[in-house]
């Protein structure tokens, strides 16, 4: 068995492959992150995509952030991408609203994003000899999974991106402790490992703080991840403190109305319940009653910016709560243009944050109920970051491996 792991000191551009000498998957086909605005891949070209899926029978991704899924585009047509259901959906929406016309680039994505397979929790896929079994986990993303991967009498674990800290993070624990059990290789994301000095709220918590900056301010706006799911329900059950209306542009609507669809009949907390969208003014129930609104930095939304301002009394200044990473704000190398601008049109702005990824202890009981036999494999963090952080017992942290070798049969390669 080999394990290739492409890009694991570096957050974002995951690239995961597990192969037997029967069948071969991938593991998420991510984009780099942008640093600095400019958005470089070394494999953003079919060329490439080619070359590196060649052999694969099948790739499988854990959500659909761009860092995990961002390359599926220039996938050859005969290797079937499997993601779950409602991820899906996600993914064309978001094509959708980049392709308008039939016409741009984004519609050959769109027409493959449309036929991707899907996948359910806790249901096995087969690919030669080598079995996937998807474990729903709670992230930014909704949908999103770790695997357990089995061939040739060996357990792989690979958590992609998941948190401790969320609405869906209940089943977390027991399903590694029911379903997983021990494993011989632990894949697992370490985000948090170089930001460990950033506030770590629940998101049942983020959203009481929430609640107490809608009853200071008649009109919210919120820029948030547009498909971060937990988040957007954390804003809107904020809001019924005290009632007002929910707000968003046509795109994010149909995110909401998507979640209500599926996530929502599940449990109340994620029915976004009736989303108004502007059309050529607003009405005077929402004027009176305030609303809260979610915003994107985009060109459409400063236009909508524009056409609201104006219609708000001038004793009641709008708040623009920040939920986002701080790093997109201020780090001069994951700045964000886009988001400065955004902020730029208030006077008034909140930060309010929780990070979507696993804490330090989050990972280390991870690492504890999975117990690897043979390696510990980080991925998905900062090159400077030291896995054994974490605070594991020592026969743990002998199983981390950042660099080439050969465990019983297994062999683990790294490529940057
Ligand atoms: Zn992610
Ligand atoms: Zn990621």
């Amino acid at each position: 068995m080999r394990i290739t792991i492409h890009r694991a000191a570096q957050i974002g551009g995951q690239i995961t492959r597990i192969s037997t000498a029967r069948a071969s998957i991938l593991i998420d086909l991510g984009h780099n992150l942008p640093r600095n605005n400019e958005d470089e891949d070394p494999y953003d070209n079919d060329p490439a995509i080619a070359e590196l899926t060649k052999g694969c029978s099948a790739i499988l991704y854990t959500h659909y952030h761009g860092d995990h899924i961002g390359l599926f585009h220039h996938v050859p047509d005969g290797i079937p991408q499997y993601i779950g259901e409602v991820a899906r959906q996600v993914v064309c929406r978001k094509y959708k609203e980049l392709c308008p016309d039939n016409q741009s680039k984004f519609c050959q994505a769109l027409d493959i994003a449309s036929r991707m397979h899907t996948f359910r929790e806790g249901e096995t896929l087969r690919f030669g000899d080598i079995s996937v079994t998807p474990y729903f986990v709670s992230h930014s993303a909704y949908d999103a999974y770790m695997f357990l991967i089995e061939a040739e009498g060996k357990r792989i674990l690979h958590t992609g991106d998941f948190r401790g800290h969320g609405y869906l993070s209940k089943g977390l624990l027991p399903v590694i402790q029911r379903h997983i059990g021990q494993v011989d290789v632990l894949i697992i994301e370490g985000t948090m490992l170089a930001r460990r000095d950033e506030t770590i709220l629940t998101e049942a918590a983020l959203s009481q703080k929430a609640a107490e900056l809608m009853k200071e301010h008649k009109y919210v706006f919120v820029h948030c991840s547009s498909t971060d799911m937990e988040r957007l329900a954390s804003f809107k059950n904020a809001r019924m403190y005290p009632h007002r209306f929910l707000m968003a542009d046509e795109y994010q609507k149909d995110i909401l109305d998507l979640f209500s669809a599926t996530a929502g009949r599940k449990t109340s907390c994620f029915n976004f319940g009736k989303v108004y969208t502007y059309s050529s003014n607003l009405n005077d129930r929402i004027l009176k009653d305030g609303f809260t609104m979610f915003v994107r930095a985009n060109r459409s939304s400063n236009v909508l910016l524009s056409r609201i301002f104006p219609l708000l009394p001038a004793q009641e200044k709008p708040l623009l709560i920040y939920s986002l990473w701080g790093g997109y704000i201020d780090r001069s190398d994951t700045k964000n243009e886009n988001y400065l601008k955004l902020q730029s049109r208030f006077t008034n702005v909140v930060r309010l944050h929780t990070s979507g990824h696993a804490t330090a202890e989050t990972l280390r009981d991870i690492c504890e109920l999975t117990t690897p036999r043979l390696a510990i494999l980080p991925i998905h963090k900062e090159k400077e970051a030291d896995f054994s952080s974490i605070g594991i017992p020592a026969r743990l942290q002998e199983k981390i491996r950042t660099t080439d070798c050969k465990i019983s049969g297994v062999n683990i390669e790294f490529h940057e």
